[in-house]
């Protein structure tokens, strides 16, 4: 769980850095809403079930509330109350203009069925609805939620409203209002990212080494385009265990097995062995990928991680504990708030086009995307570059400058 002391704690090191008062911390790290509700929807068998639901609105000092809704039984109001801080601190440094906001079940979603499902989906939008909208606060998929439910979502707001507002929810269908490229945004924005860092440290992806935690949505489009870009891909995780291969993994025909079968333990063959679903942070892959869920990299292991690299996709994948540890080390780490900006980034491409009614081609919405992540990688790199700090910490201090600049000019502070 991303609890919220930890984004406390990296706001804390910014405005240090920055000199910023006290009060503009105190105003800035106290949520603007915190909803809550409990969804009792109607189950297959009859009975009933009801599941603990939050929406925290961080801050709109920038634009209006903008973050995805996990279903997760770990979801409470502690975890989505830090995710969506980090939505705040995620869309100033990409540089859009919205704010922060997230939102959790705490459920199993792997226990209901599709028409659970959409029941709960639709039971959360009638509970939040009054303080959901296009101006308003914009949901969208995030961890086991799908464009699929963001579609029943739409359709339970609008039914609500009476009225078409497809800018009410991001991540959609594309045959509803979806964007182009925003099923791969997370791990394109992220891997541009990484590709400039490279660049910057003359540093040849094709010569290198990764492993990826993670073989979701974002974990598995990341290790089809680490291929791409002729990186080894050595080790390969799902929740199950992970697959190494010294000599390099299949990516697609690893992929396509756990499609069919549902881990990709089961690609294991002559070349590739299984091993612990903990052994990928320990791989020796140059870059490590986690793409799965929070606290991974904890005190108790990241003395073992060997990678030089570390590209955080999921978000909140490393403590801040193991933050230290491996600023000692000298491992550098592409913060979350930036390497998985390019979900959010192009939720707002989807936004706009929804809003004006305008259709934007996939070339077109990736080359907009690239542009967003290498100039928010340049302006972070920068930073920290100039004031000796990690990447981590100038991304939340240009951060934390512009919130508080917008929170100023509102006359907020
Ligand atoms: N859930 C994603 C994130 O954590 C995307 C949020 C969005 O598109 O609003 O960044």
């Amino acid at each position: 769980m991303a609890a919220f002391h930890y984004f406390t704690h990296n706001l804390r090191k910014s405005a240090e850095l920055l000199g910023v008062s006290d009060t503009a911390i105190d105003v800035f790290k106290t949520p603007d809403r915190t909803l809550r509700a409990d969804l009792t929807i109607a189950l297959d068998d009859g009975g009933t079930a009801t599941f603990p639901a939050y929406r925290v609105q961080f801050n709109n000092a920038r634009g209006p509330y903008k973050g995805g809704i996990r279903f997760h039984p770990a979801a409470d109001e502690d975890e989505v109350s830090a995710l969506a801080a980090m939505m705040a601190v995620k869309c100033t440094v990409v540089g859009i203009p919205l704010g922060g906001a997230k939102g959790g079940v705490a459920v199993d979603p792997k226990k209901l069925s599709r028409a659970e499902l959409f029941a709960l989906s639709r039971a959360y939008v009638r509970a939040f609805a009054e303080h959901l909208g296009p101006d308003i606060d914009i949901p969208a998929p995030d961890v086991y939620t799908t464009p699929e439910i963001m579609a029943v979502m739409l359709d339970e707001y609008e039914s609500i409203m009476g009225k078409s507002l497809p800018g009410m929810i991001t991540g959609k269908p594309l045959s509803i209002g979806g964007s182009e490229a925003r099923d791969t945004a997370t791990a394109r924005g992220a891997i541009t990212v990484l590709e400039a860092l490279l660049k910057d440290r003359g540093l040849n992806p094709s010569q290198m080494s990764a492993a990826v935690q993670g073989a979701g949505n974002a974990g598995a489009e990341a290790a089809h385009l680490l291929q791409g870009l002729g990186t080894s891909v050595i080790a390969l995780a799902d929740s199950r265990g992970t697959l190494v291969s010294e000599k390099g993994l299949d990516v697609e025909a690893v992929l396509a097995t756990k499609e069919l079968s549902g881990s990709v333990l089961n690609a294991a063959s002559a070349t590739a062995h299984q091993e612990s679903a903990a052994a990928v942070l320990e791989s020796n892959a140059d870059i490590l990928v986690p793409a799965a869920l929070e606290e991974q990299i904890t005190g108790a292991n990241a003395e073992k991680v060997r990678a030089s690299i570390i590209l955080e996709i999921a978000n909140g994948p490393i403590t801040p504990e193991a933050d230290d540890l491996l600023k000692t080390h000298a491992i550098t780490v592409i913060p979350d708030v930036l390497a998985n900006a390019g979900g959010v980034t192009v939720s707002y491409f989807e936004w706009i086009q929804n809003r004006t009614g305008e259709r934007w081609s996939h070339s077109a919405v990736e080359t907009k995307l690239t542009e967003t992540m290498q100039k928010a990688y340049r302006e972070v790199a920068d930073f920290a570059r100039e004031r000796g700090v990690t990447l981590r910490e100038a991304a939340y201090a240009l951060a934390l400058t512009r919130i508080v600049d917008a929170m100023k000019v509102r006359g907020r502070l």
